[in-house]
C-alpha cells in the first residue's frame, strides 16, 4: 500500500491537460491547489441513466430530476446582454424548454440537433410549461466505442468555469486524466483494522467509485467510506490534540484559593448559587490545578448564570498570582460584562479594566501600561484584546465569551505570546447540539451548566398574528398597571438598516399613540443612536422610569432588568430560534409571571412557522438548539462552513449524528491505547496527523 502524498501534493498545474491558466482559474474559485485537492472535489450528485422521468412525469419545480429525449430548434433569442439560448427537449410524451444565459457560444457548438440526451436539471413552471436553465447533458449514445457508463457525476461548477471548459464534464475529463495516473499512487488514510471493522472500502477504490460509479451500490459504498473517513479524521485531530495538551506538563497551577475568591465568596455574592454552578465551578478548577492547560467549554442556558461562573474562576486566577481576561463578540456585550463584573466586584481591590475599539487612545495606553506591569487584575473586552500591543504581565485565564466564532486553529493562535499558555474557558451564550459541540469544539472538555437560579416561573409564550394588535396592546397596558415593564424589540438585519430603522420609527410612533405621555414613558435605543444616549435610555428603562422598551435586538444580550416581565417580538418570522431565544431569555428573572409575544403576518414559509411552534412548545435551550440545526439543516450552517470553523464536504452534522458519534468513540478507544499513535497499524494515522501540521505545503505556495 503506498504511503508516500508526493503525488497527490504536486501542483495542479502539473496535471496533463490543466496548465497555468486553468490552474490559477481552479485555485480561486474553488480552492484546488493539489492533485489531492481535486481528487476531494467530489460529484455533488449523479444523473442514473437508468432512472429518469418521461418530460409527462414532471410535477415538482426545483428539485433535480433527470429526464430523457431529443433536442431541437436550438437558436439564440434576444440581444446583447439579454442574449439566451434556447432549445426544446422532446419525447413522445411532451416538451420542455432548455435555455442558457451564459457560455452561449460554447453550448451551441457543443450540442447536437436532433440527437437523444439524458437531461439533468431544476425544472421551473413558466406559463404554463416546464423550463429548465442550464442542464447538464449526456448523450444517450455516447460516441465512438465508448461504454455508456450508467451512473454520471455531476460537478458544480460556475459560469466562469464552465466558459473555460470546465464544466461537470471538463470537471471529469481532468478527473478521468487524475484517476487515470493514480492507480497504486493514493495512499490509505485509515489502518486496515478499521476498514475490516466496519466494513469499508479502500481508499483509492472509494476514489474511484466516488467520480466514477461502477453502478449505484458500488458509489454508496465509496461514499459513506471517505463520509467516514472525513469524520473520523476530524474528530482525530481533534482529540489527538486533546490528548497532546493533557500529556505535556505545561500549564499553570492553580492549586489553591485564596482571600479574593473566599471574601467575595463570603462577602459580596447576592444570592447562593445553584447546584449546577457549584459543580461547574468545582469542575473547572480540578481542571486549572492538574499543571495542564485547561480547554473548556462552558454551556449554560439563557439565564443560567454563566457570568457568574467565568467570574468566579477569574479570581481563583487571580488568588493563584494570574491576571484574567474575558473576550465578548460584541462591545455591547463587553460593556455589559464590564458593568455586571464591576458591580459585583465593588469594595473587593480587584482591579477591572474595559478595552475595546472604542476606549479612547489616552484611556487605551494607561489600560496597556498598567496591564503590562500587572496593575489590572481583569481585563474585559473585545477582540481588542488579541492586538499585538495587549501585553499581560502573567496572564492565567481566558475567557471567550462567544456564538460559535472562532475555531479550533484560531483559539490556538490567539495565546501565543505566553511561554505558559493560559488556561481557556469558552462559554456559548446559547447551549448547542451534542453534535455540533463534537464538531466545533471537538478538542474541548464541556461542563454544563442544567438548572436555573430558583424562583425563576417559565415564560408563558403567545404567537399572535399582526391585526390582533390591539388586544396586546390591551394586554400591555394591564401589564404596566399592575407595575411590571415591558420590552418591544424589531428585527434589523443588515442588509435592509434603512427599512427596518423605519419599522422601528413606524412602531414607536404607533406604539405611543396607544400610549400617550405622560401617563406612559416610553424609551427607544437603536443602532443609529449615540451611546451616551443609548445608555441614558437604557439607564431610564432599568431604574423603572420608563414603561415600554423599543428597540432592535441591541437588547438581545446583556440587559437585565429583572421588573421587565413582557417581551413583545415583532415580525418575529425573521429571527432566527437562537436569537428568539435570548431575546426571551431577557424577561422571566424576577418572580412574577412573564411573557413572550411573538407578532408575526398571517403569511409565514412553513420553516417560519416551525420557528414559532417551538419557541410556543419549549422554554429548554437544549432542545431549541437541536430543532435550529434540524430547521436550519447543513446548508445555513454556511456560515461556520466558510468560516473554517466546520470544513465537510460529503458529512451532515445533522444526518450523519450516528456516525459522528461512533467515529469519535473509535478515536477516544485508539487514542487510550496508543496515545502517540506509535503502534505500526497506526502508522497512517499519525502520518495524517504530521501532514497536517506541517507547515510547507508546496502545493499552496507555488
Ligand atoms: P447567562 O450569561 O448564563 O445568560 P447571566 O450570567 O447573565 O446568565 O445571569 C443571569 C441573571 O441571573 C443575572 O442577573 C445574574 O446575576 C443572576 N444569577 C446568576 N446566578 C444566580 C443564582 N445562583 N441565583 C440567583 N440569580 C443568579
Ligand atoms: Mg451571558
Amino acid at each position: 500500500m503506498p504511503t508516500d502524498y508526493t503525488y497527490l501534493n504536486t501542483p495542479i498545474e502539473y496535471l496533463r491537460t490543466v496548465g497555468p491558466a486553468r490552474a490559477t482559474l481552479l485555485q480561486r474559485e474553488l480552492g484546488i491547489f493539489t492533485f489531492g485537492d481535486l481528487l476531494e472535489y467530489y460529484p455533488f450528485r449523479y444523473l442514473d441513466r437508468t432512472r429518469f422521468l418521461t418530460i409527462n412525469q414532471i410535477t415538482e419545480t426545483n428539485n433535480y430530476i433527470v429526464t430523457k429525449g431529443v433536442i431541437t430548434d436550438i437558436k439564440t433569442v434576444g440581444e446583447g446582454r439579454k442574449m439566451r439560448l434556447t432549445a426544446y427537449l422532446r419525447d413522445n410524451t411532451g416538451c420542455v424548454e432548455l435555455v442558457w444565459f451564459q457560455g452561449i457560444k460554447w453550448v451551441k457548438d457543443s450540442i447536437k440537433a436532433n440527437t437523444e440526451y439524458l437531461v439533468l436539471g431544476r425544472p421551473t413552471l413558466f406559463n404554463g410549461t416546464y423550463n429548465i436553465a442550464h442542464p447538464d447533458l449526456e448523450l444517450v449514445k455516447p460516441e465512438g466505442d465508448a461504454v455508456a457508463q450508467s451512473f454520471i457525476p455531476i460537478y458544480s461548477s460556475s459560469e466562469k468555469l464552465k466558459s473555460r471548459g470546465l464544466s461537470t464534464k471538463g470537471i471529469s475529463k481532468m478527473m478521468a486524466v487524475l484517476l487515470g495516473d493514480a492507480r497504486g499512487k493514493i495512499p490509505e488514510t485509515l489502518p486496515q483494522y478499521l476498514l475490516d471493522r466496519f466494513g469499508l472500502m479502500g481508499r483509492e477504490q472509494a476514489m474511484f467509485n466516488i467520480h466514477f460509479p461502477k453502478d449505484r451500490a458500488a458509489n454508496e459504498k465509496a461514499v459513506r467510506r471517505l463520509k467516514f473517513e472525513e469524520i473520523f479524521l476530524m474528530q482525530l485531530e481533534y482529540l489527538y490534540a486533546k490528548t497532546e495538551r493533557q500529556q505535556k506538563s505545561t500549564g499553570l497551577v492553580f492549586n489553591h484559593i485564596g482571600d479574593n475568591f473566599n471574601n467575595f465568596y463570603n462577602n459580596n455574592l447576592p444570592f447562593e448559587l445553584t447546584g449546577a454552578q457549584k459543580r461547574v465551578v468545582r469542575e473547572i478548577y480540578s481542571d486549572m490545578r492538574t499543571g495542564k492547560q485547561m480547554n473548556r467549554l462552558l454551556q449554560g442556558d439563557v439565564g443560567s448564570g454563566k457570568t457568574l461562573v467565568a467570574l468566579l474562576c477569574m479570581l481563583i486566577a487571580c488568588d493563584n498570582g494570574c491576571q484574567a481576561c474575558i473576550m465578548a463578540p460584541t462591545e455591547i456585550l463587553a460593556t455589559q460584562h464590564f458593568a455586571n463584573i464591576s458591580r459585583f466586584l465593588e469594595n473587593t481591590g480587584i482591579s477591572v479594566e474595559l478595552l475595546t475599539g472604542s476606549t479612547k487612545p489616552s484611556q487605551k495606553k494607561n489600560i496597556k501600561e498598567r496591564l503590562q506591569k500587572g496593575e489590572i487584575n481583569i481585563l474585559i473586552g473585545t477582540h481588542a484584546l488579541i492586538e499585538k500591543d495587549v501585553v499581560f504581565a502573567n496572564l492565567g485565564l481566558v475567557v471567550i465569551d462567544e456564538q460559535h466564532r472562532f475555531g479550533v486553529e484560531q483559539r490556538a493562535k490567539m495565546w501565543t505570546k505566553n511561554s505558559v499558555p493560559p488556561h481557556v474557558l469558552v462559554m456559548t451564550a446559547t447551549p448547542i447540539p451534542r453534535t455540533l459541540a463534537m464538531t466545533v469544539y471537538g478538542d474541548l472538555d464541556c461542563s454544563i451548566i442544567d438548572e436555573l437560579p430558583p424562583g425563576r416561573k417559565p415564560i408563558k409564550t403567545i404567537h399572535q398574528y399582526d391585526n390582533d394588535r390591539l388586544k396586546v396592546f390591551g394586554f400591555m397596558r394591564r401589564q404596566i398597571e399592575a407595575g411590571h415593564q415591558i420590552y418591544v424589540v424589531y428585527p434589523l438585519i443588515k442588509e435592509s438598516e434603512k427599512m427596518d430603522l423605519k419599522d422601528l420609527m413606524d412602531g414607536y410612533e404607533s406604539i405611543s399613540r396607544a400610549f400617550p405621555q405622560p401617563q406612559y414613558q416610553i424609551s427607544m435605543v437603536h443602532g443609529q443612536l449615540k451611546s451616551d444616549v443609548k445608555d441614558y435610555e437604557m439607564e431610564r428603562f432599568k431604574k423603572g422610569e420608563t414603561h415600554i422598551m423599543v428597540s432592535t435586538t441591541v437588547i438581545e444580550v446583556g440587559v437585565d432588568v429583572p421588573n421587565a416581565s413582557v417581551m413583545v417580538i415583532e415580525n418575529a418570522e425573521r429571527f432566527g430560534l437562537s436569537q428568539l431565544h435570548q431575546l426571551r431569555g431577557r424577561v422571566g428573572r424576577g418572580a412574577e409571571q412573564s411573557y413572550c409575544i411573538l407578532m408575526t403576518s398571517q403569511k409565514l414559509t412553513t420553516e417560519g412557522r416551525a420557528r414559532i411552534k417551538t419557541m410556543v412548545d419549549t422554554t429548554d435551550g437544549f432542545k431549541i438548539a437541536e430543532a435550529d440545526l434540524k430547521l436550519r439543516g447543513p446548508g445555513d450552517l454556511q456560515g461556520l462552513q466558510q468560516s473554517g470553523v466546520i470544513d465537510l464536504k460529503l458529512a451532515d452534522i445533522v444526518q450523519d449524528e450516528n456516525m459522528i458519534r461512533v467515529a469519535r468513540d473509535t478515536v477516544n478507544e485508539i487514542l487510550a491505547a496508543d496515545p502517540q499513535l506509535t503502534a505500526e497499524q497506526n502508522s497512517c494515522l499519525k502520518r495524517h496527523i504530521n501532514k497536517k501540521r506541517s507547515k510547507i505545503n508546496w502545493g499552496r505556495i507555488s
